[in-house]
């Protein structure tokens, strides 16, 4: 799963456009990510300036919010 850091992040929506599955949504007040969506490819740990976001690559593909 990926794990937002919301005190480090930026918004500065650079994760959202490298996102293949469209997993991350940035509005003016937060960044949330589904996890159901997400596959865990890196793209957004990768390109985030500030390092606000982390794989744990155990559970990627799962989804918690049930
Ligand atoms: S790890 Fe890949 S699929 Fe998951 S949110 Fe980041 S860019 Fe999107
Ligand atoms: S790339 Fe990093 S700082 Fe920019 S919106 Fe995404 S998590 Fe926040």
């Amino acid at each position: 799963m990926l794990d937002i850091n919301r005190q480090l992040c930026a918004y500065c929506g650079g994760c959202v456009g490298v996102c293949p599955t469209l997993a991350l949504l940035l509005d003016e007040l937060t960044l949330v990510v589904d996890q159901g969506l997400c596959n865990g490819c890196g793209n957004c740990v990768a390109v985030c300036p500030v390092g606000a976001l982390n794989l744990s690559k155990n559970a990627v593909g799962v989804d918690v919010s049930e």
